[in-house]
Formats: structure tokens, C-alpha cells, sequence
């Protein structure tokens, strides 16, 4: 069976994350989005496993379900589907190695309660679990895949957003060269890692280094609405031991649902405070510094993946799961509408629409322009097929600033408004 999953998201007892980001609030936000198989975060957290314990029930084959009492009648009929619960954690190790300071997150997944809780037991006496969802453990990231796969053969340890400059296994400020250098004798046992808002396939590609490796992507959610801008489609049965034999096969693995890389707050090189974004070429040029005003630049992911890569740009691995590029619904209601994406205006539309049409991944990537258009506007129709086809502009994200998306010119919005008034 053909599904979506997004296994990263945070619990409302992450730092910065909203009180929707609740066992109901996820169940109910999957629905909207389309995903049948949802992270539940935190599993590290004392009080939130509790919160799930009490919350979740085993639904067979390692995953769970929201008991009856807990689920709410607030899902419009056309988006009403069957959601299943992944237990998932984040953990942010921060140590020391081979002379440098190394902050890398790492995603883990369990496949029942009790592997969470003994996995727990062994990092409760590292570190402190209950001060954030998202744990900071002096812990060396090679030690916490080995930790993982004590506590269960079955957990599965995948690197979190491998490209981020400052908090990842890849990351210009605090990563390393190659997966050996970081796991050494135990990389074998890393079959994927997440390729984060600002890298695609098509990036990670350029690295012969991860030809073996399954790329996957998340959301990383801190509210509920943004569960799915990344995700992953299966094609197995819905069940642990069936996503995690395709995840470490590719077998049944059929791709990720990508925000266009440029989009994310890390494509480019750049000094937020300066507003500067510079192009790698650019940042060399100027000796890594800020033009504006002298300090260190944050190099971005593009820069990054072009100093590890052995391949051009555009090379496409043969027999590697695909991908699909895509913009939040609300972001294109915004262009269509030319307002901010969290106005009322677009929050009505985007909620009308998915009272017509469905779940938000169906009309993104599945429903008819014709029925689009009759939900929405010929604008947004248009931003659709645009997204559909690629052609969009985005003056791409640097150090921490989400890029910029603009699907139409003024002209063409005049145009595509003329030709409305003239049916
Ligand atoms: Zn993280
Ligand atoms: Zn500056």
C-alpha cells in the first residue's frame, strides 16, 4: 500500500514548540496533511512517553493508534483517514573530537514501548532527559548509535537534517568530512540519513560517499500545521518491521516530498543581521567574511555539499528513489491571494479547499486543476501548476532566513486577473 510518513516532529515539551503539538493535535494535523504514518517526538521525555502511554494504544506491527476517547470531531469528512504512530526521538550530542567542538542531532526510532524505555534508562545517566523534549547529552554521536542499537536491534538511529551548518553530521561549523569519520567502525549500521529542508536528493547525489545511504525526509514540526513540508512515501504494509526493512533496502522505499531546497533557511552562505546571502563563489571571494560588516559568514548547505561532493550538480544516481518538490498550500494560497500565508484570508481558503478537495499532500501533488480552480482561484490553479512543473522563483535561504518564494511576476497576476473579469 501506497502511504506518506513523517518521522520527525517535536512534542509540546520541545523548546520553541506550540501546545497543538499534542497526541491530538499531531493525529489531527496527519489527517489535514494526507500523512498516514506520524512521528510522535520526545519519546526520551519522561512525562511525554507518559502522555503517549496513556494517550496511544498498540495498533499491531509496532506502530500506534489515538485511543476513541482522545479523538476529536474536528476533521472535515474529506480528509477522515486512518493514522498511525511511529515512537521517534531527536537527540542533540555535543562533545569533542579530533581537536574540534561537534554538535550533531540525531532522529531514533523504536519499535515499542519498552525498547524506548531502555534506551531512556541508558541516556537518563548521561544526561538530563527531562529538561527539553530534544535532550542535550555530552555524548559522543557514535556512542548514541551504539547505545541505540543495544537497547534494541530494532531501534533504528538515522542523522538528523545531515546538512545544517551548526547541529548536524555534515554541517559546516561543527560536522564532519565523511559518515567514517563520525561513526567509524559502527557506520555500517547507518542506512539513511535526512537530508533536511535545504538539500534535495539531487545534492545529496553528488556524493558517491552516500550512494548506499536512503535518503529521508521530515518535517521536524514544532506546530502542528507544518507536520508533512517534508515527508516520505512508502509502498509496503503499514507496519515497523515492513518501513524499516524499506528504508534499509529502498525496497518498497519510493521517494521523499521536498520543499525546493532553496526555500530552506540554510541553502546559502550569509550574515542574517546584514541582510547579505552570498553565493559560495561569493563567500570565498570575500575571505568568508561579511562584506557589510566583517564577521564570519554562516556557510550554508550549498556550499557544503559542493566541498564534499566528487560529482557535478545534476547528476542523477541510477535506481535511487525519486523525488517530488513541493510548497506548502498556504504559501501558494498566499501568492495566489498576495497576502501573508497566516492571514485569515488564506486560512479560510486553505480550509475551504480542504473541506472540497481533500487532505492538503492530495491537492499539492493528486487533484485535478479543474476541481483546484473551482475550489480556489484560476491564480492559485496557476501557482499549482507552476509548483507542479518546477517553474517558480525563490531568492534562496541563508543563516536562519527561509528563502523567498515568488511564483508570479505582477504582470502576469494582472494578467491572469484580466483573463478572469473577461469570462
Ligand atoms: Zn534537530
Ligand atoms: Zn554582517
Amino acid at each position: 500500500m501506497r502511504f506518506i510518513a513523517d518521522l520527525h516532529v517535536h512534542s509540546h515539551y520541545s523548546r520553541a514548540t506550540s501546545k497543538d503539538m499534542s497526541p491530538e493535535g499531531i493525529w489531527k494535523w496527519a489527517q489535514l496533511k494526507g500523512i498516514s504514518v506520524i512521528a510522535t517526538g520526545d519519546f526520551t521525555h519522561p512525562q511525554w512517553l507518559k502522555e503517549l502511554d496513556q494517550k496511544l494504544e498498540p495498533g499491531g506491527s509496532g506502530l500506534f493508534t489515538l485511543k476513541k476517547e482522545y479523538q476529536t470531531d474536528d476533521v472535515p469528512a474529506s480528509c477522515k483517514a486512518d493514522v498511525s504512530f511511529i515512537l521517534s526521538a531527536e537527540v542533540s550530542c555535543i562533545y569533542s573530537k579530533n581537536g574540534k567542538t561537534r554538535r550533531v542531532h540525531s532522529v531514533i526510532l523504536a519499535p515499542d514501548l519498552s525498547a524506548a524505555a531502555r534506551l531512556n534508562l541508558a541516556l537518563s545517566k548521561i544526561g538530563n532527559l527531562k529538561a527539553d523534549g530534544r535532550p542535550i547529552l555530552g555524548l559522543d554521536a557514535k556512542e548514541l548509535l551504539r547505545i541505540t542499537l543495544e537497547a534494541s536491534p530494532d531501534n533504528l538511529y538515522i542523522p538528523a537534517h545531515a546538512w545544517t551548518p551548526h547541529f548536524s553530521v555534515f554541517g559546516a561549523a561543527s560536522g564532519f568530512d565523511s559518515l567514517e569519520e563520525c561513526y567509524e567502525e559502527l557506520t555500517p549500521h547507518i542506512h539513511a540519513i535526512e537530508t533536511g529542508l535545504s538539500s534535495d536528493p539531487l545534492m545529496n547525489w553528488q556524493l558517491s560517499a552516500l550512494d548506499r545511504i536512503t535518503l529521508v525526509s521530515n518535517s521536524d514540526a514544532h506546530s502542528a500545521a507544518k507536520i508533512g513540508r517534508e515527508a516520505n512515501i512508502f509502498d509496503t504494509e503499514i507496519s515497523y518491521p515492513a518501513m524499516m526493512e524499506a528504508i534499509r533496502t529502498r525496497k518498497g522505499f519510493l521517494g521523499t516530498i521536498e520543499f525546493f531546497p532553496e526555500e530552506g533557511k540554510y541553502h546559502s552562505d550569509g550574515h542574517r543581521d546584514c541582510g547579505v546571502s552570498l553565493t559560495p563563489k561569493e563567500t570565498v571571494l570575500h575571505n568568508y567574511r561579511c562584506p557589510t560588516c566583517g564577521k564570519k559568514v554562516t556557510v550554508g548547505v550549498m556550499h557544503r555539499v559542493e566541498k564534499l561532493a566528487d560529482r557535478e550538480h545534476g547528476y542523477r544516481l541510477t535506481n535511487a528513489p525519486g523525488f517530488t518538490s513541493i510548497i506548502p498550500l498556504p504559501e501558494i494560497i498566499a501568492e495566489g491571494l498576495q497576502c501573508g500565508p497566516n492571514t485569515k484570508k488564506v486560512t479560510a481558503l486553505y480550509f475551504a479547499m480542504l473541506e472540497k478537495l481533500g487532505n492538503e499532500f492530495f491537492i499539492l501533488l493528486n487533484a485535478p486543476l479543474e476541481d483546484i480552480e473551482q475550489a480556489s482561484s484560476p491564480l492559485v490553479r496557476e501557482a499549482i501548476s507552476r509548483m507542479r512543473s518546477g517553474n517558480v522563483n525563490i531568492a534562496p535561504g541563508y543563516d536562519g532566513e527561509y528563502g523567498k518564494i515568488r511564483i508570479f511576476e505582477d504582470v502576469e497576476r494582472r494578467e491572469i486577473k484580466g483573463q478572469m473579469k473577461l469570462l
